[in-house]
């Protein structure tokens, strides 16, 4: 019994047999994913590369089928996650970036027309059998930012040397809010 993450099968078999696919993979093997990744870190000092990147896991399920509304086209649906190390576009230390994923798919052919249907995107298939874990690759190299940067400003260096004039930081906006009251209270009468 292999991984059925891996099995190459046409989207119609997947989805005759309603397959289901729970997905536990580490990074290291998503070799596009993997390389992107490890791009990304090399811009860092080698010590700081974090040791185990490549054994982040991905987690989540996959579920094929067939929407019969729509032709009976086949679908994936399902949702994955994992948390890669990037490197912070502005304070350029490693951070731990989650993504996530929920793919709800209509597999198509090359030129098989297909109208647009409720939530699903269309996926067009590059050859008739397809590697449910190529999908999954895909999608998550798709959801990786442009330009990664903490999520948490508190975690970001750059804003850190600011953190005792944090507070000056909010007066500005506050003191703009209040102006702003006083203006529209200015026009009202
Ligand atoms: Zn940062």
């Amino acid at each position: 019994m292999g991984n059925p993450l891996q099995d190459l099968r046409t989207a119609v078999e997947f989805a005759s047999v309603r397959q289901v696919i729970e997905i536990s993979e580490k990074i290291s093997s998503f070799d596009k994913l993997s390389e992107i990744v490890e791009a990304d870190l090399a811009a860092l000092e080698a010590d700081k590369i974090p040791s185990s990147w490549r054994d982040s896991i991905v987690c989540g399920e996959l579920q094929f089928g067939f929407i019969v509304e729509a032709d009976g086209i086949p679908t994936v649906t399902g949702s994955a996650s994992t948390t890669v190390d990037a490197v912070c576009q502005r304070c350029l230390e490693p951070f731990r970036q989650a993504l996530s994923i929920e793919p709800k798919l209509l597999l198509v052919g090359q030129q098989e027309a297909v109208d647009e249907f409720e939530d699903y995107e269309v996926w067009e298939l590059q050859e008739e059998a397809l590697r449910p874990q190529d999908i999954v690759e895909e999608l998550l190299i798709m959801a990786l930012p442009f330009s990664a940067t903490h999520d948490n400003i508190a975690d970001c260096k750059t804003f850190a040397s600011y953190d005792d004039s944090a507070t000056d930081l909010r007066r500005p906006f506050a003191a703009l809010a209040s102006q702003m009251k006083r203006n529209k209270k200015d026009l009202d009468e």
